[in-house]
C-alpha cells in the first residue's frame, strides 16, 4: 500500500519540462528553429549532472586507478569502483565482479564472441542469433563462427516484426552452443520476450546474451531475475557518456573464459615463460579504462533512478502511442514494426519519397531523426526496403515534439506531392 503511494507521489512528480531544464542541449536553436531531438535511440542527451560530474572527475581527481599510491589515484579508483558498484545495483547483478567496463554494447559483444567463442564453439556447433539484431550482434558471430567452422542460425520475423518462436524451436538442438538476442530492436522498436527465450534455451543448457543498447534506458533490467547469462549496454544511450559500457556476465561462467585482451591491469604476474591473469573483473578490462567514463556512466544511472522508471514507461508510452496514432493519419506513410510491445521507436517509410529526402527535410526544421538501415539490414531486407526513417523518444520528448514532427511530415508530403 505504501509503495503504491509512493509512486503515485513520484508519477505526480514527473513533469517533462523539469526534466528538460536538466539537459542544456535541448535548450539550443538548431537552424533557427528549437532543437526537437527525437533520434535517441542512436545516442540520448546528457543531463547537467553527468556533465558537471565528467568536469569534476577532470578537475579534482584525473588520476590513473589500481596500481598508484597517492590520493588522486585513490580518489579515482574509489569513484570508477563506486561507479561500478552503481552499474551492479542498477541491474541487480549478484556481484562487482559481474561487472565489466567495455566501449560500449559492440565490444562486449566482441568479448564473449571472442573469449567464450573460441573457448566453447567446436566445428559444427552453432549460435542462435535473429533477423532483427544489430550488426554488433551478427558480425562478430559470423567472424567466430568462420574462425571455429561454426554456423549462424537465424530466428526469422513475422510481418509485425515480432520473433517467430515456433521457429526458435525448430532450431535450437544441442548443437547450439549460444543464444544472443537482441531485448528491444532499435529498428522496430520490438520488446522481445526474452524470459521465455532464457528458458527455453536454459531447458538445453544453453546460455543466453541479451543485446540490452535499447532496453537499458526504456526498461528495468533486473538480471537475477531474467536469469540472463550475459548482458550488454553502452552508457551513451542511458544518458551517460559515448566510450564507456558494460558486459555483464554470470560470475561462474566469466571465471571460466580466457581474457579477451591482453595488457596492463588483466595480470596478475608476467613473466616470460608464463602470465597469469588477474581476478575478475579485472581480467577482462586490459589497459587504463574509460575512468571518468565508468564515473559518468554511474551518475547517469543514479540520474535514471532519481526519476524511475515508473515514471518514465508511462511517459514514453504516451509518446509512442500518440505518435503512433498520429503519424498513421499521414497519407501515404508505413509504419515498418507494429509489435504488439513497444518500447521508444517508430520506423516509417513513405512510398514514394526516399527517407534520406525526409531527413534533411526534417533537419530544416529543426527536428532530428534518424534515417538509412540503422545497422539492421537484414530487418531491410525482410520488409523490402532499403531504409527507414526513425523516431525515437526519451524520457525528455513531449507531444509538442510529437506535433512538430507530424507537421514537418505534413508538409514533406506537400512537397513530394
Ligand atoms: N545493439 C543495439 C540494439 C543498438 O541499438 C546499438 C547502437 N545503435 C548497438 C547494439 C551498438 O551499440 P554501440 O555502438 O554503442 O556499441
Amino acid at each position: 500500500m505504501n509503495h503504491k503511494l509512493n509512486i503515485v507521489e513520484k508519477a505526480a512528480s514527473f513533469e517533462v519540462q523539469k526534466i528538460r531544464e536538466d539537459f542544456p542541449i535541448l535548450k539550443q536553436l538548431v537552424r533557427g528553429k528549437t532543437l526537437c531531438y527525437i533520434d535517441n535511440a542512436a545516442t540520448t542527451q546528457k543531463p547537467m549532472v553527468v556533465l558537471n560530474a565528467i568536469d569534476n572527475y577532470y578537475k579534482s581527481k584525473n588520476s590513473n586507478i589500481h596500481r598508484g599510491v597517492h590520493f588522486l589515484s585513490e580518489a579515482a579508483t574509489a569513484s570508477f569502483e563506486a561507479a561500478r558498484t552503481k552499474v551492479k545495483e542498477f541491474i541487480n547483478a549478484k556481484s562487482e565482479n559481474e561487472i565489466i567496463f567495455t566501449r560500449g554494447t559492440t565490444e562486449s559483444i566482441n568479448l564473449v564472441a571472442y573469449s567464450f567463442g573460441r573457448n566453447n564453439l567446436n566445428e559444427g556447433d552453432e549460435i542462435i542469433i535473429s533477423t532483427m539484431e544489430h550488426h554488433s550482434n551478427i558480425v562478430p558471430w559470423q567472424l567466430i563462427a568462420a574462425e571455429k567452422k561454426a554456423h549462424l542460425k537465424i530466428i526469422p520475423i513475422n510481418d509485425k516484426g515480432e520473433l517467430i518462436l515456433e521457429e526458435f524451436e525448430k532450431i535450437i538442438s544441442e548443437r547450439t552452443k549460444l543464444v544472443s538476442i537482441v531485448y528491444v530492436s532499435n529498428s522496430l522498436g520490438t520488446i522481445n520476450p526474452v524470459e521465455e527465450i532464457i528458458s527455453k534455451a536454459h531447458a538445453y543448457g544453453i546460455p543466453v546474451l541479451l543485446d540490452a543498447a535499447q532496453a537499458v534506458y526504456h526498461l528495468p533490467i533486473d538480471v537475477q531475475k531474467l536469469d540472463c547469462d550475459f548482458l550488454a549496454f553502452s552508457g551513451h544511450k542511458i544518458y551517460g557518456p559515448t566510450g564507456i559500457g558494460i558486459l555483464y556476465g554470470k560470475e561462474t561462467l566469466l571465471e571460466k573464459m580466457p581474457p579477451f585482451m591482453g595488457g596492463g591491469d588483466m595480470i596478475s604476474k608476467v613473466t616470460f615463460e608464463k602470465t597469469t591473469y588477474n581476478s575478475l573483473p579485472y581480467k577482462f578490462e586490459a589497459g587504463t579504462s574509460n575512468i571518468c567514463g565508468g564515473i559518468g556512466l554511474g551518475t547517469a544511472l543514479d540520474y535514471v533512478s532519481s526519476i524511475g522508471f515508473e515514471n518514465i514507461i508511462p511517459h514514453e508510452n504516451d509518446l509512442l502511442n500518440y505518435a503512433t496514432n498520429e503519424l498513421k493519419l499521414i497519407n501515404g506513410l508505413r509504419i515498418i514494426g507494429e509489435a504488439d510491445k513497444k518500447a521508444g521507436v517508430i520506423s516509417f517509410v513513405f512510398n514514394n519519397i526516399h527517407p534520406h529526402d525526409v531527413g534533411t527535410f526534417l533537419d530544416f526544421e529543426g527536428v532530428a531523426i534518424r534515417t538509412g538501415h540503422h545497422c539492421t539490414q537484414p530487418v531491410m531486407d525482410r520488409f523490402n526496403i532499403a531504409a527507414t526513417c526513425r523516431a525515437s523518444f526519451a524520457m525528455y520528448n513531449t507531444k509538442e515534439e510529437i506535433d512538430i514532427l507530424v507537421n514537418a511530415l505534413k508538409n514533406v508530403t506537400e512537397v513530394f506531392k
